[in-house]
C-alpha cells in the first residue's frame, strides 16, 4: 500500500523507533508498504517512521535513472533492527535530500563516514552483516538516523541548503 511520507514537524518523524519481532505478519506488512512507497515517491531509501510506523525497519534500492551513475545501482535490500557496527574514520561530504523534508524539496551537504558495516535481520529474521561504501553507505546512515528521529538537515551545514530546483541547476540538470 502506497503511503504519504510523514513530514518534518510531525512528532512521529522525531520519535525513537522500537525494535520489532521477525518474522511476523506486522513486519511483512510494513516492509511491503515501505517498498511500494519508496518506489512511488522515487526515493533510494525509506524508513518505517516515514510511513507513520515507529519501528526499526528500512529499505533501500538504487534504481537506474538517466542521471544516476550506473556504478552506484544497488538492488532492493531490507534491514530489520539494524545497527551500524563499524564506521570508517574517513569521512566524505555528499548531497542529501529526504522525502520527509518538504517532499524532497530541499538538498544539503552532509559529512559522513565513507563506509560502514551494518548488522541487521532480514524479513525472515536471519541476521546478516553488510559492508557498504559510497552512495549505499550514505543511504544506510541516513535511514538509521530516521530510526533515531534524526534528519539530514540536523547534520547539513545550513549554508549548503538548496531548493530542489536550484540543486538540479547546480548539478547541470534541467530544473
Ligand atoms: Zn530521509
Amino acid at each position: 500500500m502506497i503511503k504519504e511520507t510523514v513530514q518534518v514537524g510531525n512528532p512521529l518523524i522525531r520519535t525513537k523507533s522500537k525494535r520489532v519481532a521477525v518474522p511476523s505478519a506486522q513486519t511483512r506488512k510494513i516492509v511491503s508498504a515501505l517498498v511500494e512507497s519508496m518506489r512511488h515517491h522515487d526515493l533510494v531509501g525509506m524508513a518505517a517512521p516515514q510511513i507513520g510506523s515507529p519501528t526499526r525497519i528500512f529499505v533501500t534500492e538504487v534504481r537506474r535513472t538517466k542521471v544516476r551513475d550506473p556504478k552506484s545501482l544497488d538492488p532492493l535490500r531490507v534491514f530489520v533492527n539494524p545497527k551500524i557496527i563499524h564506521s570508517s574514520t574517513r569521512e566524505v561530504l555528499g548531497w542529501e535530500g529526504c522525502g520527509s523534508v518538504a517532499f524532497s524539496g530541499l538538498f544539503g551537504k552532509v559529512r559522513r563516514p565513507q563506509s560502514v558495516t551494518v548488522r541487521a535481520q532480514d524479513i525472515e529474521g536471519v541476521s546478516f552483516e553488510l559492508h557498504a561504501s559510497g552512495l549505499l553507505a550514505r543511504i544506510i546512515q541516513h535511514e538509521v538516523d530516521h530510526l533515531n528521529g534524526t534528519l539530514f538537515i540536523d547534520r547539513a551545514s545550513s549554508k549548503t541548503l538548496m531548493s530542489a530546483n536550484e540543486y538540479r541547476k547546480a548539478q547541470g540538470r534541467k530544473p
